[in-house]
């Protein structure tokens, strides 16, 4: 046996209340382990990232002084290819935080056959306490510090929670001119969620949110629901939360309930998405926008509607706010916002749930796009890379459906099964070197 998993933060919370989301994992892979038949040795290595990085870097701010930052890279698996996965800027940025969320995109990659691997990385601070210039330079600093840890063919970030597509352009400009000159263009996709002037793809920044959709929508058509009048909530609303609910929109549904990190508003007759996230750009949250009310985080957890989009920080669904959902259905924007204590509730309750590895991989899927046309140096129309989306998330879809009536197991283990029955193939035909 190797080593067993073990939690890298003294106490089991990192936040008062919340569970530590490494352990989360690790309890979601031991029940996909069993229903997947994995074999022990591919489970343990799962069990703990390939490498851990973390550094401690100094910045010059704009008043002249120094700050000190931490910033980590965890690169889980490569065994299906580079290491692949977002960076993160938050305060409550954690080693256990990454390496959660650095295995979930092993699985996610896995599930839709992507030939990537696992990675997330991110460095503890809040950016809206800072200016651009300031931000600017921790991103380059913190890429010039990862050296060669990433790289086009070995560890390729993303965007996540507080950064985007201007900050991927200084992480990759940054790695450029690190690399020399001769190589320079080769390395455009050492990162991928760039902006479209550097490099980025039609669709990557709707791509989580349009990926979300088209699982709502097969859902629909499974359970012979009808979106047109139906409601939805969403917690979080930044780039998965607002142009999910925009794209929702168009099916003729309504959102009734939204929050942030300032605060939930409401409107039973519905919020306009749009003018919502023109609110939120001038004001940097979704808090007193017109026309709305405002609500407790519990009055939203408890607001009634048929679709829940959780799509804000992970762990957010405990067991009381299972217990206070009155949904149809979960589909996970976020990654991991659901405690394992909430799981059972939500199934007695008859609430179906579309996990986070499946039902926010749109983004993950087009950034495979990005850096497939970096690589070729090509430039796909809108309509070439939604529809290749459409098709994969359908697809997908089905496949998860499928294995979960076939082991009579819920949609999580369904989708971690797939992944895991992919991984397990590749250690099973390439062995363990020695
Ligand atoms: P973002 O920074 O654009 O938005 C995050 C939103 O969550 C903001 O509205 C913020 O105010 C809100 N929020 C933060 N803390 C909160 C709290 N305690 N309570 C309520 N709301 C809070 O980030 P994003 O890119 O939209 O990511 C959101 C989630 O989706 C994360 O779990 C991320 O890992 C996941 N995700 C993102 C992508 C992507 O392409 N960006 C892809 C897959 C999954």
């Amino acid at each position: 046996m190797l080593e067993a998993p073990r939690a890298d933060t003294l106490a089991p919370s990192l936040v008062a209340g919340k569970p530590n989301p490494y352990l989360v994992a690790i309890a979601q892979l031991d029940r996909a382990a069993k229903i997947s038949g994995l074999p022990p040795v591919v489970r343990d290595i799962l069990s703990q990232p390939k490498n851990e990085l973390i550094i401690n870097f100094p910045v010059r701010m704009d008043s002249g002084e120094y700050r000190m930052f931490k910033g980590y890279r965890v690169q889980h698996s490569n065994i299906l290819g580079p290491y692949k996965g977002g960076i993160r800027y938050h305060e409550l940025v954690s080693l256990d935080e990454v390496k959660a969320l650095a295995s979930w995109m092993t699985y996610k990659c896995a599930l839709h056959d992507i030939p990537f691997g696992g990675g997330k990385g991110g460095i503890k601070f809040m950016p809206r306490q800072h200016s651009m210039s300031e931000i600017e330079r921790i991103t380059r600093r913190f890429t010039h510090a990862l050296g060669a840890n990433i790289g086009p063919e070995y560890d390729i970030p993303a965007p996540d929670v507080g950064t985007n597509g201007q900050i991927m352009v200084w992480m990759m400009d940054t790695y450029m001119n690190v690399v020399g000159f001769n190589d320079k263009n080769a390395n455009r996709r050492v990162v991928t969620g760039k902006t479209l002037a550097s490099g980025g793809s039609h669709g990557r920044e709707t791509a989580t949110g349009q990926g979300i959709v088209h699982c709502i929508i097969e859902w629909a058509r499974d359970r012979r629901f009808e979106l047109n009048g139906a409601s939805y909530t969403v917690q979080g609303f930044g780039n998965v939360g607002s142009h999910a609910s925009k794209i929702l929109a168009r099916t003729g549904a309504t959102l009734v309930a939204t929050g942030d990190y300032k605060g939930y508003i409401a409107n039973n007759h519905g919020l306009n998405p749009f003018k919502l996230s023109e609110h939120v750009q001038r004001t940097g949250s979704v808090a007193d926008y017109p026309g709305s009310t405002a609500i407790t985080r519990e009055e939203f957890f408890a607001t009634h509607a048929d679709i829940f989009i959780p799509a804000a920080l992970e762990l957010e669904i405990g067991v009381p706010e299972a217990r206070a959902l009155n949904v149809k259905v979960i589909v996970e924007g976020a990654n991991g916002p659901t405690e394992t204590a909430a799981e059972p509730i939500i199934a007695e309750k008859g609430i179906d749930l579309i996990p986070d590895i499946l039902a926010n991989s749109g983004g993950v899927v087009v950034s495979y796009y990005e850096w497939l046309q970096n690589k070729r140096s090509e430039r796909w129309e809108l309509e070439e890379v939604e529809d290749r989306l459409a098709k994969r998330m359908k697809r997908t879809y089905l496949a998860v459906s499928e294995y979960a009536q076939l082991k009579k197991c819920d949609w999580r283990m369904a989708a971690m099964g797939i992944a895991l029955d992919r991984i397990a193939k590749a250690y099973s035909e390439r062995g363990i070197f020695p």
